[in-house]
């Protein structure tokens, strides 16, 4: 039988690195997304490593979608406002240095990313259509992959 502290808290890690910090808060976000099919979730860090805000992808605020609305996954799709979009109403040019998202950025979100100056993406899930890693490579910008950060535990994790 588990100690009970140990399942509360698993294994005694080192001190979050901040895109370690700032993947974690954006799984977090994720989690807030009404999209059955996508759940993305994204956060900004300014040049003092404070967190500028979280965001995750959904329909326009204030519009409630009558429950046919997700039947038809391709539909939904031109209604949505990516993450990244969302997160982008949360700051001014030039006043965000690092932008966490769970999935790697579209190249449409890539290219506001890069009008907004951020100057660090992480992304967690690969997204195999985006062209972010050329935009990146093209504008200077660090583009990395981090899969390694703390996961939220479900009640279920900690009964096991
Ligand atoms: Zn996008």
């Amino acid at each position: 039988m588990k100690d009970p502290q140990m399942a509360v808290n698993p294994v005694p890690r080192a001190r979050l690195s901040i895109p370690e910090y700032a993947m974690a808060l954006a799984h977090v976000a994720s989690l807030r997304s009404e999209d059955p099919f996508r759940k993305v979730g994204a956060v900004a860090i300014d040049f003092d490593n404070r967190v500028i805000g979280t965001a995750y992808n959904g329909l326009a605020p204030g519009y409630n979608a009558a429950p046919d609305f997700w039947s038809d996954r391709d539909d939904r799709r031109k209604y949505m406002l990516h993450a990244e979009v969302n997160l982008c109403s949360l700051f001014t040019r030039g006043n965000v240095r690092l932008v966490a998202c769970t999935t790697k950025p579209c190249t449409s979100c890539m290219q506001m990313l890069c009008a907004y100056g951020v100057k660090e993406v992480y992304y967690r899930d690969d997204y195999p259509e985006s062209e972010a890693n050329l935009i990146a490579e093209r504008y200077g910008i660090q583009l990395e992959q981090l899969i390694d950060y703390p996961q939220v535990a479900t009640s279920m994790d900690q009964i096991q």
